[in-house]
């Protein structure tokens, strides 16, 4: 979909002057030098994926993807630095604190030293649901 630079609304192709032509504010522009709507958001998209620095980042991105909640919560493991993050979005932010997020992070470590990847993520799954279900985590 194209839209108007100078008023916003949809733009139409007139087959008369080869022009695309505004319904409402009735302006009319050189196809040649309009972008389409679409075209710029694949842009911003590409701009931002190569800014996902970190592991973080990239799930923050891939979640973006996959999900539409407000509110979530990433556990990522970065196997080079072994570096374990666990970051929260929106309402769950309240529960899983960045202090709690340290705390389980601290307490599943031990497995992604093991290289048990799965049982890390596993225990940090079930601690964020501990503290967002009022139960203490050791
Ligand atoms: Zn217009």
């Amino acid at each position: 979909m194209v839209y108007c630079p100078t008023c916003g609304a949809e733009l139409r192709f007139d087959i008369v002057s080869q022009t695309m032509v505004c319904g409402s504010c009735k302006n009319s522009f050189d196809p040649g030098v309009l972008s389409d709507d679409s075209s710029h958001d694949a842009k911003t998209e590409e701009y931002f994926d190569s800014y996902a620095f970190d592991e973080i980042d990239q799930a923050r991105l891939k979640r973006k993807e996959l999900f539409e909640f407000d509110s979530a919560c990433i556990f990522a493991i970065n196997m080079n630095v072994r570096k374990i993050t666990i970051q929260s979005y929106g309402k769950i932010n309240e529960s899983i604190t960045d202090s709690y997020a340290r705390s389980i992070t601290d307490n599943v470590k031990n497995y992604a030293t093991a290289g048990n990847y799965f049982n890390c993520a596993s225990a940090a799954f079930s601690q964020m649901l501990d503290v967002c279900e009022n139960r203490s985590i050791s």
